[in-house]
């Protein structure tokens, strides 16, 4: 069992091996600590805490991990977004279906609407009076997920339109939240075609998270309503193009080894990179490991490399034995000596003397 408890009461597992903080050291993912609205969530000496007296369970902070490191007992926001497609109720809201519509992710939304054969309605109306809104913090994280959501719906051809509902409706929505986990527990126990196919994928040896998967199924399903041209020049917060440079890249080939979803990936004959936007979660280790900086983040954004895990050749060199090493290296002409030699001879060549004065 790789998962842990976080909480006293088993209300949320957390596994380390897949959180990138925990994991890379270089890495500062903070996204599950700056949605908490109770300060609740803490990164401690290499480990996430959660101060189980602080915290509300509000489930703000399960949704939007890129990993899917944090799990909770009552909701599933994979389960929510298949199941919710099947329903005929259109409305997503703290008093019916979910602990917070902040417990969803930006991909969950999209998923969401592609899905959804009626409208989709997200219900703001509780937002204004809920504690767990401190300072307005969380009602703007919900609107913001929402715009980009309807961005993508936007750019990949779709007519559906996420609704924003900010006055409550006449008949009582009142369950309260005790009721709802009761309710939400139900739901999470529900055994159903698709929630079994997701149980697979969960146990799978799949490194992309489940949320990735069914938002890439749910695009494919609307392939033909794609824009003619995929290509297009826009940002997402949870992919990233990248590109390298083949003039710096010493095909050290850490990226590859290091990208956790294993976006990045090797050649057969180890001379290159590839790279499969489908995969990307935009954690930016690879950046971060990249000792030349020559990886880097591209703006563009294609729906169909994206929606069915098109590969893209990043860098193929061209390699040559290092005369000093005996290592094979990136070969752009000249001497045949590697770039970790040349920077030897350049910033030591101190020792050498010191060797040739011993002599
Ligand atoms: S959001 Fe996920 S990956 Fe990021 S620190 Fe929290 S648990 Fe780790
Ligand atoms: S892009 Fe950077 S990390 Fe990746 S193989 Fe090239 S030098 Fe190494
Ligand atoms: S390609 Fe880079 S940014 Fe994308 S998932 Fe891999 S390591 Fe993270």
């Amino acid at each position: 069992m790789r998962s842990e408890s976080l909480t006293q009461g088993d209300l949320f597992k957390f596994d380390y091996f897949k959180c990138l903080r925990s994991e890379f050291a270089k890495n500062e993912c903070s996204i599950c600590i700056d949605l908490c609205p109770e300060g609740a969530m803490v990164f401690d000496r290499g480990k996430l805490t959660l101060d189980a007296n602080a915290c509300t369970a509000c489930s703000a902070c399960i949704g939007s991990c890129p990993t899917e490191a944090l799990m909770s007992e009552t909701f599933d926001p994979n389960h929510f977004s298949l199941n919710f497609s099947k329903q005929s109720e259109s409305l997503i809201s703290c008093k019916e279906n979910v602990p917070c519509i902040a417990s969803l992710s930006v991909e969950h939304l999209i998923s969401i609407a592609l899905r959804k054969e009626g409208e989709v309605v997200c219900d703001l109306s509780h937002c204004l009076e809920c504690s767990v809104n401190k300072d307005n913090k969380i009602i703007e994280i919900i609107n913001s997920m929402i715009d980009e959501a309807q961005k993508f719906l936007q750019i990949c051809g779709s007519e559906k339109e996420i609704k924003v509902q900010t006055e409550e409706l006449e008949e009582s929505l009142e369950v309260g939240r005790r009721g709802l986990f009761k309710k939400l527990i139900g739901v999470a126990k529900e055994v159903n075609e698709e929630v079994s196919m997701t149980e697979l994928m969960n146990s799978s040896e799949e490194k992309q998270p489940l949320k990735r998967i069914l938002l890439k199924n749910a695009l494919k399903l609307q392939a033909e309503k794609f824009p003619e041209n995929s290509e297009l020049d826009v940002n997402f917060s949870f992919v990233k193009a990248k590109k390298i440079d083949a003039e710096t890249c010493t095909n050290c080939q850490e990226c590859a080894m290091f990208c956790p979803t294993e976006a990045l990936s090797l050649l057969q004959d180890n001379t290159g990179i590839i790279f499969q936007m489908g995969k990307c979660i935009s954690c930016s280790i690879c950046d971060d490991i990249c000792q030349p900086g020559s990886i880097k983040s591209d703006s563009r954004f294609d729906l169909v490399e994206f929606s069915f895990d098109r590969m893209q050749l990043l860098v193929k060199h061209n390699l040559e034995i290092c005369e000093e090493c005996k290592v094979a290296f990136p070969y752009h002409g000249g001497e045949k000596v590697c770039a970790r030699c040349k920077d030897f001879r350049t910033n030591h060549a101190d020792l050498f003397t010191l060797a040739k004065d011993l002599e």
